[in-house]
């Protein structure tokens, strides 16, 4: 097989983050691909098209792999939420790879339906089964596949970064909590043992 850089192969993935190759998303995907270690038929959402994509740039046969794909692949979709049904517990936002859902505790929540990538990673954590997939068109062009696969790369990357980000400054501010914890439980301590020393002291100029 042709080696070809992670980077080339992931701009033929369609960046829809939903796991479906049994991988983490489209990049841990490519880079199996790029290892020898994964199959180029397992992106269900790229299908048929990705699937010969992948095939020139490895030079890889596809033709034996062609009609299973056409019986798997899947047709682009995007979430939509039962607002009337919907708790506003906020699960589905968590879950979401590319920060398509928007609502806050106890609100109802909506879909961004231009920033879905119809993945359904919403779907299993919803408590209430308000979540369903609803079929839209394909994109038509090979340039409205990559404007997809780019939008959404770019709120994934972004999502990846908030989160970082939060974990950061939460691991600080629990760190600084710590040290301020430990600071004044020592100043107490010192405090104790100044009292103690007082008042030992007071003892001995009594006795004398
Ligand atoms: S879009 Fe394809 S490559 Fe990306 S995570 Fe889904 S199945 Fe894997
Ligand atoms: S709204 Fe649901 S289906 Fe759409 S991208 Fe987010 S998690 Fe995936
Ligand atoms: S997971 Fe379901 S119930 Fe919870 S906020 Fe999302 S849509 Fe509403």
């Amino acid at each position: 097989m042709k080696k070809i850089s992670v980077q080339v192969i992931d701009q033929c993935l369609p960046q829809t983050q939903c796991g479906l190759c049994e991988y983490e998303g489209c990049k841990p995907y490519a880079e199996a691909i790029s290892l020898g270690e994964a199959n180029i038929n397992k992106c269900l959402p790229g299908g048929i098209r990705v699937l010969e994509q992948l095939g020139t740039l490895l030079d890889k046969e596809t033709e034996h792999l062609i009609e299973d794909m056409r019986l798997k692949q899947k047709a682009p979709s995007v979430a939509v939420i039962d607002e009337q049904l919907c708790i506003g517990c906020v699960k589905c936002i968590a879950a979401c790879p590319v920060d398509a859902i928007i609502g806050t505790g106890k609100k109802m929540h909506t879909v961004l339906a231009a920033d879905c990538t119809g993945c359904e990673l919403c779907i299993e954590p919803c408590p209430m089964d308000c979540i369903s997939m609803q079929l839209v068109d394909k994109p038509d062009t090979e340039i409205e596949w990559q404007a997809f696969a780019a939008h959404a790369k770019k709120n994934y990357i972004r999502k990846k970064e908030r989160i970082a980000a939060q974990t950061h400054n939460s691991r600080q501010t629990h760190k600084q909590q710590v040290q301020a914890n430990t600071s004044s439980e020592e100043a107490a301590k010192l405090a104790k043992q100044a009292y103690i020393k007082a008042a030992l002291e007071r003892v001995k100029k009594g006795r004398s």
